[in-house]
């Protein structure tokens, strides 16, 4: 079996986690004391992917639990999932990151990353064949994001070749008043450039939007958002977790995913949306699900996929529908939407059905796109850091904990690279250097693909 280790980091990073967990758990029929109650061989068929089995029988998320406060990890061990993790797991400390990277980063983080490490090498070595690493976490705050980024250093310097996945939350201020999150964001986002190998972008801004917007949720809270989260997650683990054959493994998903290794920010999307308590009061046709998915009302980031293109596209529909269908469906959108796929990837597009539907729904979409309009994030969060870095305000919170400047100019200037190669792959057309005609030549001599 190819397990995957979970690592939840800081605040958000274990109350997403615990959704997540509880939404799974429930999926493959384990209780919340870790007992199977379940009826469906499929549901234990890949368990051990994200479970492992222990000694009295009892079903154990392979997951370890980071915070450098202990609040939050308290509520999770107190709540009604408090028995299902390993106790062992559990590793905080007291001091707290105070929205500061650099202390997650440099400091407190440091000191205790050597505990979480022992815990991820026990659990390693525990493992059948460890096919990677999922990290979720808050970009916005300073452990999950300095220390969460930090781990990822640590695991890729240890594993070179297993995969790194995270579940990245961009920070918004529609959700927080937080006002260095673009600091802690673009310092971590240049992080996820060099050390992560998929990067499943969750943006609080576009949660809020939904919720204010679709679910009309006046006033959103982390519930509200985290339960969105939690479908989409559920969404893309779908093909791990399950028997099945596209995308069923990191590796996998990252080839069909990444063209580009630098290009590894994915958008994802939900369908049918429901708010967190309630069900959807329609059934959606597939034509639906499929029409919903690519609207941007219901991506997970904050940025409009008709702005750029689509480099590739993987969407996995649950429940018992018609594969034909859904192939037809997809072709339909693909052929009458030709423009916002780049041309020279052809068959860029993955469809996946499982016939196991989420709980309370007789169907879903999700969706995962690595699109050209993601620049728009990164312009988003770049700008907010550009204006206060400009002025060094609050810099000193940072360099007091032994950071330098620099580091942010270069954090800065490769998001600012990284904006302009979404916009080169954006433009390039399907021209080779072989068959362009004398006047092209001067461009782009043995470059596959010519940029506009
Ligand atoms: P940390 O504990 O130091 O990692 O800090 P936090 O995780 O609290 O980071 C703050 C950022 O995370 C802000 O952008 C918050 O809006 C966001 N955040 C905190 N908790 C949650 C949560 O439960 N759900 C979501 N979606 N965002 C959260």
């Amino acid at each position: 079996m190819r397990e995957i280790v979970h690592l939840q980091v800081g605040q958000c990073g274990n109350q997403v986690s615990a959704k997540f967990w509880e939404t799974i758990a429930e999926e493959h029929g384990v209780d919340m004391d870790g007992i199977y109650n379940g009826t469906d061989d499929r549901q234990t068929d890949r368990i051990s992917v994200y479970f492992t089995h222990a000694d009295g029988g009892k079903y154990v998320p392979r997951s370890i639990l980071v915070d450098l406060e202990p609040g939050t990890m308290d509520a999770v061990r107190s709540g009604s999932m408090g028995k299902l993790f390993r106790p062992d797991n559990f590793v905080f400390g007291q001091s707290g990151a105070g929205n500061n990277w650099a202390k997650g980063h440099y400091t407190e983080g440091a000191e205790m990353v050597d505990s979480v490490l022992d815990v991820i090498r026990k659990e390693g070595e525990a493992c059948d064949c460890l096919q990677g690493f999922q990290l979720t976490h808050s970009l916005g705050g300073g452990t999950g994001s300095g220390m969460g980024t930090l781990l990822l250093n640590k695991i890729k310097e240890e594993y070179p070749d297993r995969i790194l996945s995270t579940f990245s939350i961009i920070p918004s201020p529609k959700v927080s008043d937080t006002v260095v999150e673009p600091y802690n964001a673009c310092l971590s986002f240049h992080q996820l450039l060099e050390n992560s190998d998929e990067v499943f972008c969750i943006d609080n801004e576009a949660l809020y939007d939904i919720c204010f917007r679709t679910l009309k949720i006046t006033n959103p809270a982390y519930g509200d958002l985290n339960h969105l989260i939690s479908s989409a997650m559920s969404g893309i683990t779908t093909c791990l977790r399950f028997p099945g054959q596209l995308n069923a493994d990191l590796r996998k998903l990252a080839v069909n995913m990444v063209p580009f290794p630098r290009l590894h920010f994915f958008m994802p999307g939900y369908a049918p949306l429901c708010a967190a308590g309630s069900q959807a009061y329609e059934t959606l046709t597939v034509s639906e699900l499929t029409q919903q998915i690519f609207n941007a009302r219901n991506m997970m980031t904050a940025c409009n996929p008709q702005h750029g293109k689509y480099l590739t596209v993987a969407a996995v529909f649950r429940g018992k529908l018609s594969m034909k269908e859904v192939d037809e469906q997809m072709l339909t959108v693909q052929n009458k939407n030709s423009s916002s796929f780049v041309e020279w990837i052809p068959n860029n597009i993955k469809v996946a059905v499982c016939d196991i539907p989420p709980k309370g729904l007789a169907m879903s979409a999700t969706f995962i796109g690595n699109s050209t309009s993601m620049q728009e994030v990164f312009k988003r969060v770049t700008e907010q850091f550009g204006a206060m870095f400009k002025r060094k305000a609050f810099l000193h919170w940072y360099t007091g904990e032994g950071m330098d400047e620099s580091e942010f100019s270069e954090a800065e200037s490769d998001l600012n690279d990284l904006i302009s190669e979404y916009q080169q792959y954006q433009d390039a057309t399907i021209d080779v250097a072989e068959d362009s005609s004398p006047e092209d030549e001067e461009e782009g001599q043995d470059r596959e693909i010519v940029a506009a």
